[in-house]
């Protein structure tokens, strides 16, 4: 059996093809099909991934590593302690939970796995990858280019000519990736966007705004208090979530402080209008990256035949609202899930 791993910076799942030949998502231990590519060094011998480390991120800071995939290739070390950790150390105790849980699910019988990686990955990117992969134990038997990935999922053929637009928005990164199906290849033809720019940068401006918000009503500054920061953080994400599908979101988090008369609590009330205005530099850079990329690749708008979306922040309607207009008329493939596809 070979899987396939998606080593994402902010999330990371594993799959196989299943007997009715479909691919299938492997859950991990909390039954997520998600799991934060996120490593919390509890103490020398415990170490922890994904949810349980994510949680740690705020409040044991010093001893958590998150988005290691921005610096894979780079002479660039984690100090956890005395100790410093190589970005191939740190992907392969990602990948070694991920294959752990593959073996659970399927026994052993895993030869090895392929590995999505940006399309604008470079050679040491790359390398790094596959020596992440030795390190835990993993033969990878091929990296493939993440849009191209995404493109199998929607069944592109290289026998119909095609040009596809790959709008990747995933909690750190936005890739954009133009592509062509031609006389029976696929050809990355440019790729662009921007390895700071993702589904955190929404969050991080809805929890300014909620602590802004509630130093304004409460006359209270939260801003150094790390638990009440870690809470809001994390109730910013769970909104920014929501109001993809509604169009008003209440934020209660009890006991959040104390104040001078007792226990004070945090309750707010979001609109989608709110969240799109509070975040509306960060739609345009979506669209100027966007442009750049065209006007990279010399090519203009009517050249994008289908544009396929992935990534989990694809969800938010803003962003759907604005690709729509950009690419008026154009279809726009976003039935499968974003985060998996
Ligand atoms: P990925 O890296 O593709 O797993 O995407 C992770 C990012 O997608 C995180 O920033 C999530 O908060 C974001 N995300 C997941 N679901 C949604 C949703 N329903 N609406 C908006 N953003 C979402």
């Amino acid at each position: 059996m070979i899987i396939g791993i998606d080593l994402g910076t902010t999330n990371s799942l594993v799959a196989f093809v299943n007997r009715e030949n479909k691919p299938e998502i492997i859950i991990n231990e909390r039954g997520n099909r998600l799991t934060p590519s996120v490593v919390y060094f509890k103490n020398e011998q415990e170490v922890l991934v994904g949810e349980l480390a994510r949680s740690q991120l705020i409040l044991k800071a010093d001893r958590t590593v998150s988005g290691i995939k921005r610096h894979m290739g780079e002479d660039y070390q984690v100090m956890i302690g005395e100790r410093g950790y190589s970005p191939v150390e740190i992907s392969a105790l990602i990948l070694r939970k991920l294959v752990k849980y593959a073996q659970e699910y399927l026994g052993d019988t895993i030869e090895g796995a392929v590995v999505t990686v940006p399309a604008y990955f470079n050679d040491n990117q790359r390398q790094a990858t596959l020596m992440a992969g030795e390190l835990a134990g993993i033969k990878i038997f091929k990296l493939l280019n993440e849009p191209t990935a995404a493109a199998l999922a929607y069944g592109f053929e290289s026998s119909q000519n095609q040009h596809v637009l790959v709008l990747d928005i995933g909690g750190g990164t936005f890739d954009i990736t133009l592509m062509e199906y031609q006389d029976n290849t696929c050809s990355v033809i440019c790729s662009g966007g921007s390895t700071t720019l993702g589904g955190i940068d929404f969050d991080n401006r809805l929890a300014e705004h909620i602590l802004k918000t509630f130093r304004e009503t409460q006359g209270i500054d939260l801003a150094n208090d790390l638990i009440a920061r870690q809470q809001i953080q994390i109730n910013a994400e769970k909104v920014k979530m929501d109001l993809s599908t509604i169009n008003e979101c209440s934020i209660l988090i009890p006991y959040i402080t104390m104040g001078p008369q007792g226990p004070v609590h945090l309750n707010q009330l979001i609109y989608r209008e709110q969240f799109d205005h509070l975040c509306h530099d960060l739609f345009a850079q979506i669209e100027s990256l966007i442009a750049q990329t065209m006007s990279k690749a010399g090519v203009s708008k009517d050249w994008v035949d289908v544009i396929v979306l992935a990534g989990g922040a694809s969800r938010m309607p803003g962003f759907r609202e604005k690709v729509a207009l950009l690419f008026a008329g154009v279809e726009i493939k976003s039935e499968i899930n974003p985060d998996e596809v």
